[in-house]
């Protein structure tokens, strides 16, 4: 369903220490009960975090999950583990996982099936290079990405799935894309995603900082963000929840 979502994903980042310190922060930040905010350590630290939001609004998510549900797998996590954790949403398909772990799209549609089997909303990342952007071939890489997820998903499960359009140029880099660039993404993947594109939650991810939030959520088609270094940081994490 579509629905306003703020998701910090930690990456590789946090210790006990400082987890039970941010987390703590955020369980005393307010923002409006119509925004679920969901945070994403690393899955080490799953329990910890679980713990420490029991009392609170704040949801766990994880970074990723196997494609498989147990076996010979060796460091791979799967989707009842994560669950029994706590764990409502995971990240699937990020642009680091895709370049260093090699995830194809068809790998990540299997992630995302292993989620929505198990009750867990899949969060697919999806996103350009900066060559392909100057190359003209945003729509068509994420129109071929989309893809394999539009046909391997039923109508439903594509439902019960969020996308984040995340520029691989955006990332960690400071720059963000403008509101009206990332806008004409959201309603591309829109349309592609037809009748359902509707009911689907999208966020924007890349850069995402408090005093570029509120301008992203103003666009017609953006629900959101996926928020990497700014969700290390109460204060920014929390102003960012509270823009819309
Ligand atoms: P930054 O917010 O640090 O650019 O990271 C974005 C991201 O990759 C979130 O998944």
């Amino acid at each position: 369903m579509r629905g306003s979502l703020v998701v910090g994903n930690w990456k590789m980042n946090g210790s006990g220490a400082s987890n039970q310190a941010l987390v703590t922060a955020l369980t005393d930040c307010q923002w409006s009960d119509s925004v679920t905010v969901v945070l994403c350590p690393p899955s080490v630290y799953l329990g910890q975090v679980q713990s420490l939001i029991a009392d609170s609004s704040l949801v766990l998510g994880a970074q990723d999950l196997s494609a498989h549900a147990s076996g010979a797998y060796t460091g791979d996590i799967s989707a009842s583990m994560i669950t029994e954790l706590g764990c409502q949403y995971v990240i699937v398909g990020h642009s680091e996982r895709r370049e260093y772990q090699q995830e194809s799209d068809s790998l990540i549609a299997q992630k995302c099936l292993a989620a929505i089997n198990a009750g867990i909303t899949p969060i697919a990342c999806v996103g350009e290079t900066e060559k392909q952007r100057n190359d003209g071939e945003t729509f068509s890489v994420i129109r071929r990405q989309l893809d394999v997820l539009i046909s391997t998903l039923s109508t439903e499960q594509l439902e019960k799935t969020v996308i984040a359009y995340e520029p691989i140029w955006a990332i960690g880099t400071g720059l963000t894309a403008t509101p009206e660039q990332a806008q004409e993404v959201h309603q591309k993947m829109r349309e592609q995603l037809a009748g359902s594109g509707q009911n689907m939650t999208l966020l924007y991810g890349g850069s995402v900082k408090a005093d570029n939030a509120a301008q992203l959520f103003s666009q017609h088609d953006i629900d959101g963000a996926l928020v990497g270094g700014a969700s290390l940081v109460a204060q920014d994490f929390s102003a960012i929840a509270s823009s819309f």
